[in-house]
């Protein structure tokens, strides 16, 4: 069997494959009998990416709402994964509702979901470097004697003296965290920094390397499955960016279904290795492919 993310043909085939087992076992063979002729499995989970996918800003993609009723009356799990530094899982929930989305927060993990996930599982105490909005994302983490900075997308602390802090901490041990390394990103009024040069500036002065825990990193698609029950390999993502959503889920063993909606750019499936397993134009488009062919 190719590994996932393979070209789409393969990966069909295997889909194919895996409703003729579903089919077989129904008709009463043993599990042993039809897990021998592994490979993937039935899908059993999707991911799905936020901004540029559902929506854009506070408009949904047409049709969107209704395409992911239409998704929950399948049986398959849902879960929302995005990268944000600077909004918190209510913020996000707010928004999406007020859109008309059906969706909780517990099925919201964002890259700040990822990082508090490290914090604990490393019992860190950070110097957290994000935004007012997503410190409530924080809440129960002792913050007292930090040994560690956590960098995320934070206008307001990215100021010599805050900077100069988090430098001198991790030359005396701590960790550096990045919620993610975006460059850059769009706003109403133009281009503007991310997070990014300014851990990769922590990074030069330091001569260490960030933990990153957002999108496009493996252990965040896997984090996301955690709590469904479902390896990789029975999960797809959908997203509107190539290289973060589609290259990364693909890179953790899912598949990856890129949409021409929100970031993308003509070409962009073409721009990762291996290409995306589809590519539709909207999120119902996605959502239909899955439950023709995937369930
Ligand atoms: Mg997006």
């Amino acid at each position: 069997m190719p590994a996932a993310g393979g070209s789409s043909e393969q990966l069909n085939n295997e889909f194919a494959l895996s409703r003729q087992r579903r089919y077989v076992n129904r008709k009463g063979k043993s599990a042993a009998a039809t897990s021998s002729m592994a490979g993937r499995r039935a899908l059993k989970a999707v991911l799905i990416d936020l901004s540029g996918t559902l929506h854009i800003e506070d408009t949904a993609v047409p049709g969107a709402q209704d395409a992911l009723n239409r998704l929950r009356q399948a049986s398959v799990a849902v879960k929302f994964v995005t990268n944000t530094t600077k909004e918190s899982k209510r913020n996000l929930l707010e928004r999406l509702q007020r859109l008309n989305f059906d969706l909780q927060e517990k099925e919201i993990f964002t890259s700040l979901s990822a990082a508090r996930c490290l914090l604990e599982q490393k019992q860190l105490r950070p110097l957290l470097l994000v935004e007012d909005n997503a410190l409530e994302d924080f809440t129960g983490i002792d913050t007292s004697e930090p040994n560690a900075v956590v960098v995320g997308l934070a206008p307001d602390q990215f100021n010599y003296q805050t900077l100069n802090r988090a430098f001198r901490m991790i030359l005396d041990g701590a960790s550096l965290i990045a919620i993610h390394k975006a460059r850059y990103y769009k706003r109403k009024d133009g281009l503007a920094l991310g997070p990014g040069p300014f851990v990769t500036g922590l990074e030069y002065a330091t001569d260490c390397k960030a933990t990153v825990v957002g999108k496009p990193e493996k252990t965040f698609f896997t984090q996301a499955l955690s709590d469904l029950g479902c390896s990789p390999s029975e999960a797809v993502m959908i997203g509107d960016d190539a290289r973060d959503d589609v290259g990364g889920a693909q890179n953790a063993g899912m598949l990856g279904i890129l949409v021409r909606t929100g970031k993308y750019r003509d070409g962009d499936e073409k721009r990762i290795d291996p290409p995306p397993f589809l590519t539709c134009d909207t999120f119902p488009d996605a959502v239909e492919h899955i439950l023709q062919n995937l369930l």
